[in-house]
């Protein structure tokens, strides 16, 4: 089974220990494949599943935190890849009551377990499919319990890769969090005719457009790698209250972003010219 393959342990998916990012906002993902949960008073959010072992770990953080994975309400995903939306079928077992909200494009495929991505073809990549509750649009905002998540559909990586922000506590203040999707170019993505999608050089330009200017002085992503979780834990543990309140890092990240996107573009339109 391709859902089993995805079982093995990796460096991504190791157990991390679970704990609170900022108020009603905590980590339970992986060491890598992120996850995080936030508190409201109707019932729990969750933003990712990361792969089948992480989704297992995000329900037991959940219950390790003293909360009941039954009372999570919202379920929310980044992207349709496997390390982000395989255990979505884990959590979702956990809390039968909660929907499963994505975006057009990547629903479809989250609800056929991986098939269908323009590239990450094969059962290497697939995984337990989730039934997707509702499709959400770029701008729309899902409020639960006082708690209000934005979406905003950022394609590229995926052609509906969803990144989202919410106000936060941190310290005694109000702060604008970002979850990252994810604007890294894989490898062998190709950005000029025949695109991995069609529009996909556009959208991954629209969509750092977005990020260059995005609300983020809590910046949190799909990968924890993106933005160094555990130097920022490290940072928290050592009294360091708002060790993840970093709009700096942020921009620098997007900064370094949009200039490799912008480098592997300009390598690929050359080597077509060349030709
Ligand atoms: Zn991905």
């Amino acid at each position: 089974m391709p859902a089993a393959a995805q079982d093995k342990t990796t460096p991504e998916n190791a157990p991390y220990p679970s704990f609170k990012i900022a108020e009603g906002l905590y980590y339970v993902g992986a060491a890598d494949y992120a996850a995080y949960l936030l508190t409201t008073r109707a019932g729990l959010i969750v933003i990712d599943g990361g792969d089948g072992p992480t989704g297992r770990q995000v329900v037991a953080n959940i219950r390790t935190l003293g909360f009941d994975p039954k009372t999570v309400k919202v379920l929310v995903n980044t992207h349709q890849h496997f390390d982000h939306a395989a255990g979505l079928a884990e959590v979702k077992r956990a809390a039968p009551g909660a929907k499963l909200y994505a975006s057009a494009a990547d629903a479809p495929i989250i609800e056929a377990g991986g098939k269908g991505d323009p590239y990450l073809k094969g059962p290497q990549w697939e995984y337990a499919p989730t039934k997707v509750d509702a499709i959400i649009k770029d701008g729309q905002k899902i409020t639960l319990g006082g708690v209000t998540l934005t979406a905003h559909v950022t394609p590229g990586h995926t052609k509906g890769c969803t990144t989202w922000t919410f106000p936060v506590t941190v310290a005694g203040k109000v702060r604008q969090a970002l979850v990252h999707c994810s604007s890294s170019v894989l490898p062998g993505y190709r950005l000029v005719a025949p695109e991995t999608y069609p529009g996909m050089a556009a959208d991954y330009e629209r969509s750092h457009r977005f990020w260059l200017n995005a609300p983020c002085e809590v910046f949190l992503a799909s990968h924890t790698r993106f933005f160094d979780l555990k130097a920022k834990h490290e940072a928290l543990k050592g009294g360091k209250v708002d060790a993840f309140v970093d709009p700096a890092g942020c921009k620098a990240y997007y900064q370094a972003s949009y200039k490799a996107f912008r480098t592997e573009l300009e390598k690929q339109q050359k080597a077509t010219t060349a030709k």
